[in-house]
């Protein structure tokens, strides 16, 4: 063993500083790893770079047709390696396919709670963000919008079809797959990687305790790939609709809805535009009128006519758009659907969410589906909802849900009953029988006097449904749910019939 000695731990010391400067220098540089290769992951990370504190994106092309060749829209990576850092990113705000001024893109630890970056700014034709605060997490995974990957769509799909106000659809023959995906490869500014092919997923919700003729909805979403945000506002429909709201409970009675929650899973998984793998130069809203060569498509059209009999009455295909960040929310339709019920009553629930009249073209799921040859649909609309400020997983739920209330009002004000509903409040009570008793024995009567049997004469019979159909009253369910949207509506819905009803009956008697 020999001794140290000065030269030898001088050396030492020299190393060791060296060491740790080049380590405080290096460190930093080229720490912070890209990776995409997830559940609708997108970016381009061969040509992304890590400069210093400077993550330099590059988005992935749209899709490989030379119009949009240039273009990139959906961004969704994980930056690893980066707690304690406070990265500067960067991404062309030329080449988006949209909007980036004013908009702001997200961050999360786990995927499942986002915040909005602090400080989002275009200069020169380049989109900045970062925090002000470093990150406190390892890995953190940052958005264009709010993702919602196909593993939330299976999630969901399992929860809600545990309620018993869901089954299956024909074409699930007993389950909740409709259809299947034909899967493909991705090699779109990616290392080439297979896309299994995925379940389509189907199911109704209703209560047979209602009429049995019933509305038929039909809800779909996830048509273009990356407009998740419409996802959100789907999955706030539908948790709305399964809920004890006294609105839900009635359009649970009045409607069959058919759920398609995630019709393009495929093109979500790869983290594309507008395509899917098997065709990754096609909208897949452009061809729903001649579905030749999409398999999901096809199965997914199928189903949906299977499903519902080829004949809706509404039809809601639920997207996002990629305008300014103060844009509203909006939805489409045509220009002679723009006054409809439905219409009214949501700009009443939702003044923020404005009305777009546009005819759209025949291959679109809103289009095909009023068509003759598609599902007949009266009325069809596409909800869109984007990323604002205040927007984040719970307003697109509430935006969801108004969609469901708008057409409880829609549906209550066309006048679709339960039996023994004379007041039209969607539920079978006191009121119903007061009015049965304050018409008994009257001759050519109708539903609101409390002629359930049709037979035009209020007797023993009109009783008799309405004592088998008795049940909850609406204020029971209206207390069991506080909600400041239901006292009015219990107040005043059954006040307007029976004042509907007091006016027919005064016109009936001086006639
Ligand atoms: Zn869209």
């Amino acid at each position: 063993m020999s001794l140290d000695t000065s030269g030898n731990r001088t050396m030492r010391i020299s190393f060791a500083t060296a060491l740790v400067a080049f380590v405080l220098l290096v460190q930093p540089l080229g720490a912070i790893e890209l990776s995409q290769d997830f559940d609708s992951g997108s970016l381009n990370v061969a040509a992304s770079t890590v400069v210093g504190n400077t993550v330099n994106l590059v988005g992935r092309r749209t899709w490989t047709d030379p119009t949009y060749r240039y273009r990139y829209r959906w961004v969704y990576f994980k930056a690893s390696d980066v707690a304690g850092l406070q990265p500067q990113f960067t991404i062309s705000a030329g080449s988006f396919l949209g909007d980036l001024s004013d908009h702001r893109y997200l961050y999360s630890y786990n995927q499942t709670e986002w915040s909005y970056f602090d400080n989002c700014y275009v200069s020169g034709g380049t989109y900045y963000f970062r925090n002000h605060q470093p990150f406190t997490g390892n890995d953190v995974y940052v958005a264009y919008s709010l993702p919602y990957p196909v593993s939330r769509t299976q999630a969901h799909v399992a929860a809600v079809t545990q309620s018993p106000f869901v089954s299956p659809t024909i074409s699930g023959a007993g389950g909740y797959v409709v259809g299947h995906t034909a899967g493909g490869v991705d090699n779109i500014d990616v290392p080439e990687r297979i896309i299994a092919p995925q379940d389509i997923y189907g199911f109704k919700i209703s209560d047979p305790a209602g009429p049995a003729e019933k509305s038929k909805v039909l809800l779909s979403s996830g048509v273009h790939s990356c407009e998740t945000p419409g996802n959100h506002a789907l999955e706030g429909m539908i948790d709305f609709l399964l809920s004890d709201a006294p609105q839900a409970v009635c359009l649970r009675r009045m409607a069959e809805f058919y759920v398609y929650p995630q019709v393009n899973p495929d093109g979500r998984l790869a983290g594309y535009y507008r395509s899917t793998p098997e065709n990754p130069s096609k909208d897949y809203n452009r061809f729903w009128n001649n579905p030749a060569g999409f398999t999901d498509m096809t199965a997914a059209r199928n189903a949906m006519i299977l499903d519902t009999g080829g004949d809706v009455d509404y039809l809601l295909d639920f997207h996002s758009m990629f305008g300014a960040w103060s844009r509203a929310p909006y939805f489409e339709t045509i220009p002679s659907d723009a006054n409809s019920p439905f219409v009214l009553a949501l700009a009443e629930l939702e003044p923020g969410i404005y009305c777009s009249k546009t005819y759209g073209t025949a291959g679109m799921l809103r289009i095909w589906g009023q068509s003759a040859s598609g599902l007949k649909a009266e009325h069809s609309y596409t909800p869109e909802f984007g990323c604002h400020p205040g927007v984040l997983e719970d307003r697109l739920d509430q935006m969801g849900a108004s969609y469901a209330k708008a057409l409880f009002r829609a549906l209550w004000s066309e006048s679709t009953f339960v039996a023994g509903d004379a007041t039209a409040d969607g539920l079978v009570d006191a009121a119903d029988a007061a009015v049965l008793a304050d018409c008994w024995g009257f001759e050519d009567a109708d539903w609101s006097m409390g002629d359930f049997d049709g037979d035009g004469r209020i007797g023993p019979s009109d009783a008799s449904i309405l004592a088998a159909n008795w049940g909850n009253t609406f204020e029971s369910l209206a207390t069991a749910v506080p909600e400041p949207a239901t006292p009015a509506l219990v107040g005043t819905l059954p006040l307007i019939w029976l004042l509907r009803r007091r006016r027919l009956l005064l016109a009936r008697n001086l006639a």
